[in-house]
């Protein structure tokens, strides 16, 4: 099972992500954990990276590509995965398609997270109590919602044209226990 989970950043896409891969046991590729990781690092790549993410700005297309190729080559991916934060640009959906068509492999689902805004700011606001991120505060919320709707937000109607019957619109306004239950309904159909 190969998922797309999409969306604007705080509307839970990683809450339901974790949920489904444990349930389908598969593996959850979140590109945000997986560059929060390499922060650990603390070298000259990592340095650059906190500033792009601190300031709630897009890492270049050909980092994320590099470790969507190698993380999807990994034998843990080969009973399906859900990529959360990926793709997030035009380029990034490109070289997606061109890589699981070298593989042989199919997008399933792509669940798309609709959220207003003010709910996104609430819940960003909430969770950076508990998580201590370093991009989650008002202005850079603001500049991250600013670029999903300028860079992200248009593949919505690329996969929508794309991918007609593996799209499918989420309302994340609800609550976490009923979104749950309305994506395992989805999947379960497949
Ligand atoms: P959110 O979706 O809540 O903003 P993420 O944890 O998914 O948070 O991502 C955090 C940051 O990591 C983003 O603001 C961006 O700087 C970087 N990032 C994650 N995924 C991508 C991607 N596919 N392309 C470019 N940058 C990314």
């Amino acid at each position: 099972m190969i998922l797309i989970f999409f969306g604007p950043p705080g509307a839970g896409k990683g809450t339901q992500a974790k949920f489904v891969a444990e349930k389908l046991n598969i593996v959850h590729l979140s590109t945000g954990d997986i560059l929060r990781e390499q922060l650990l690092k603390k070298n000259k790549l990592s340095i650059e990276l906190k500033n792009i993410m601190d300031s709630g700005q897009l890492v270049t297309d050909s980092i994320l590509n590099n470790i969507i190729y190698d993380r999807l080559n990994e034998k843990d991916c080969f009973n399906g995965f859900i990529l959360d934060g990926y793709p997030r640009t035009m380029d990034q959906a490109i070289f997606l398609n061109k890589t699981l068509q070298e593989r042989n492999l199919a997008i399933n689902y792509i669940l798309d997270f609709i959220i207003n805004e003010e709910t996104i700011i609430k819940r960003i606001k909430a969770r950076s109590i508990i998580e201590n991120r370093g991009d989650d505060n008002e202005d850079v919320i603001k500049t991250r919602i600013a670029n999903y709707y300028n860079a992200t937000k248009p593949l919505s109607n690329f996969y929508k044209s794309e991918l007609v019957s593996a799209y499918r619109i989420i309302d994340s306004n609800q609550e976490i226990q009923k979104l749950n239950t309305d994506i395992l309904k989805i999947i379960k159909k497949h």
